[in-house]
């Protein structure tokens, strides 16, 4: 399909073709269409599916086709984003789909002064990105007001519940007028999250994407056993032996995050960190320096890196294994991407033995063990049984992978000696897979470059 048969406005082809975008992903054939229609949207889809343009195009071209007297900028079109670097980036989107329309679209979001906001919102914008408490502050202090929304995207609905914004979405929900078009978007349907989709939207027509079929088909999933005191020297010991290009490293804290750069620094490894306690000014230049490949390791707490868009990233490494098995899904989308192959590494140690049993349950396959590693700790070790549940992995461990040592289904005994498996093949291949919806059959991006 071509972006022309969606019935686009030149304006917006033409920046489209501008980006370099020569067909629609999945999820903008299946929204840009629903959405000009003027109906509700409900997705099923996270970051990296195209998800931005597919609300952001038709939303452009529903505030031109108003044709608004040209210096009348009210705020229509009203994005709710739970991270900054997510907020920035829809907005870039915005301004980079609009480029050639009279619209205006800003930014706000916390941790930073409010003064330019609020000067570019008193100047007047057509489009308002924003994370739920900067947007609320300023409702309160009545420099934004929400009366005129036409347009409202919820996204990462579930993140927003995850990182405890709900209740400031919902009060900013509570001030949207009743006559508008709500489009919301959430990688996964957590019963709270069903419910508030059921109270916002009206008769929403759905659209679900799996990215994570579209991922983990183009990714190799493996896990290093290893005792915590020597996490670190694996990690250097990768980075020297494995041809990393650039590796997004995940900490479950901010100090150990400090710690992890501190420790590849001192190696002379080119390393930076962001994380909540960082200013959004040096969280910004790390992640600018990373995407431009000055620095070959970026290391980031989860919700500092939510959402963030890297071309190109070959390798995620879970230098500490998430205890939410969802994050762990999160985490290794952001390889993988566009049907680029990646490589997804976790290092798990003792405690973590039950975090990995968690993440192996959700995604119904057996990740495999490399064992032949100098740093490989020998954990006994009880994997769950065959367990019935959906499959959203039904591309699991990237076929044809052969790990060197590894585990087959039952208890089995890791590290250095372990038998080899016989497979990377997931084992519970071809069960039925129950999912949120109507998941796309398709493969998304397994054969697109774009
Ligand atoms: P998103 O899921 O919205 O974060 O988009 C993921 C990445 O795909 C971003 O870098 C977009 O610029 C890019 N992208 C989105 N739609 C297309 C398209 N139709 N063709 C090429 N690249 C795209």
């Amino acid at each position: 399909m071509l972006f022309e048969e969606l019935n686009i406005i030149t304006p917006i082809l033409r920046a489209l073709s501008d980006q370099g975008y020569k067909t629609p992903t999945p999820i903008q054939e299946q929204s840009i269409g629903v959405i000009l229609e003027g109906k509700d949207l409900l997705g099923t889809a996270q970051t990296g599916t195209g998800k931005t343009a597919a609300f952001a195009i038709p939303i452009l071209q529903k505030l031109q086709d108003a044709k608004p007297a040209p210096r009348d900028h009210r705020l229509r079109a009203l994005v709710l984003s739970p991270t900054r670097e997510l907020a920035i980036q829809i907005k870039d989107s915005f301004v980079s789909y609009g480029r050639h329309l009279n619209l205006r679209c800003t930014v706000v979001y916390g941790g930073v002064s409010q003064v330019p906001q609020t000067n570019a919102l008193r100047s007047g914008v057509d489009i308002l990105v924003a994370t739920p408490g900067r947007l609320l502050d300023l409702m309160n202090q009545k420099i934004v007001s929400l009366e005129d929304v036409k347009y409202f995207v919820l996204d990462e609905a579930d993140h927003m519940l995850d990182m405890g914004f709900i209740h400031d979405v919902n009060k900013i929900i509570m001030k949207l007028p009743q006559d508008r078009q709500t489009m919301m978007f959430s990688a996964t349907m957590p019963k709270e999250i069903a419910q508030l989709s059921a109270s916002i939207l009206n008769n929403p027509e759905r659209v679900a994407i799996s990215p994570e079929t579209s991922t983990v088909e183009n990714t190799t999933q493996l896990v290093y056993f290893v005792e915590k005191h020597n996490k670190k020297n694996l990690l250097l010991h990768l980075l020297k032996t494995d041809n990393i290009d650039t590796a997004l490293v995940f900490s479950r804290t901010k100090h150990g995050a400090d710690k992890i750069v501190d420790d590849l620094v001192k190696a002379g490894i080119n390393a930076e960190a962001i994380h909540g306690n960082k200013s959004q000014a040096a969280r910004q230049l790390a992640l600018r320096n990373f995407k431009a490949k000055k620095i070959k390791i970026l290391v980031a707490t989860d919700i500092a890196a939510r959402g963030i868009d890297v071309v190109d990233l070959s390798h995620v490494i879970n230098y500490d294994l998430p205890n939410i098995p969802e994050t762990y899904v999160h985490r290794i989308g952001r390889t993988g991407r566009a049907g680029q192959n990646g490589i997804a590494i976790s290092f798990c140690d003792d405690e973590e033995i039950e975090y990995l049993r968690d993440i192996q349950k959700l995604i119904s396959i057996k990740i495999p063990v490399v064992a032949d590693q100098p740093y490989a700790a020998d954990f006994n070790i009880t994997l769950p049984a065959k367990k019935p549940g959906y499959n959203r992995f039904r591309g699991a461990a990237k076929s044809g992978f052969s790990p060197k040592a590894g585990a087959t289904a039952g208890r089995t005994s890791f590290g250095k000696g372990a038998p080899t498996a016989k497979s990377g093949k997931p084992p519970y291949r071809g069960e039925k897979s129950k999912s949120y919806g109507n998941f796309s059959k398709k493969k998304p991006f397994a054969d697109k470059k774009f």
